[in-house]
């Protein structure tokens, strides 16, 4: 059996990709990479900076001198990375509403998205990697051995993010503010012009609404393991 040396993950928020990447990742003894983590880097560069969202040319200009950088956790607090901006420890501040709100803004720029493509790109290349994002299969490494997609409804995801930040003792609002900020997130990322979230032809459609992390994580692993080519074949007989 031929094992996937590169599995790309994609789907909206909250559909389970970083829970189900790091298992995936750990059970396969592979890298975890969440991209989603450098745009969130990004957009906290601007907000530190003063740099309005909606400043094309700075944000780009900005994207070409920012270091951002992941590494394997050195704090013991429920993180599954590092990510350093410049140099400094950043990794809690990416979750901030303020980030949340802005994230999708930053994503939508082709200079922002060229910088971060490329560096993801050169990481994921060098194999034994889970990657996770919007357009890994699609856009980043369309090469990929296993593309999946995975999606649930936008309330059971707005559920699981609520109850996440609430146990963190974070400042979100109410239910209905996440699915509200859900809903937008979701509108952006999928309706911008470059690099659009969708399934990539050739992916894997799971739909994780009712399915338990231990039962996608099976699935997925059990794809990765040699099933790779008959899950393309099954991705495209789904559309
Ligand atoms: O996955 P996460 O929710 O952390 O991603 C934050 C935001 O980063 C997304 O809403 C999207 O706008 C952007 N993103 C992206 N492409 C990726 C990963 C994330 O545009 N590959």
């Amino acid at each position: 059996m031929v094992s996937a040396r590169i599995i790309a993950v994609d789907g909206p928020a909250g559909s389970g990709k970083s829970t189900v990447g790091q298992q995936l990742a750990q059970r396969l003894g592979y890298l975890y990479f969440d991209t989603g983590v450098m745009y969130r880097a990004m957009t906290l560069a601007c907000l530190q900076r003063g740099i309005a969202v909606g400043d094309q040319e700075a944000v780009e200009a900005l994207a070409q001198r920012v270091a951002i950088d992941v590494r394997a956790p050195t704090i013991a607090d429920g993180r599954q990375y590092d990510v350093l901006l410049d140099a400094r420890d950043v990794t809690w501040a990416l979750r901030s509403p303020e980030v949340e709100g802005s994230v999708s803004r930053v994503s939508m720029y082709a200079g922002v998205r060229r910088a971060m493509s490329a560096k993801q790109r050169e990481i994921g290349l060098r194999g034994s990697v889970v990657m996770v994002g919007r357009d890994i299969g699609t856009v980043v490494l369309p090469e990929a051995d296993l593309k999946i997609y995975l999606d649930a409804s936008v309330e059971e995801r707005a559920r699981r993010r609520w109850r996440e930040a609430e146990a963190r003792g974070e400042a979100v609002g109410s239910y209905e503010d996440v699915l509200g900020a859900m809903r937008e997130r979701d509108r952006i990322d999928s309706t911008r012009e470059v690099a659009p979230l969708k399934a990539a032809s050739d992916a894997v459609v799971v739909d994780s609404t009712s399915m338990s992390v231990e039962q996608v994580v099976d699935r997925v692993w059990r794809l990765s393991k040699g099933e790779a080519g008959a899950a393309r074949q099954r991705g495209r007989g789904k559309r």
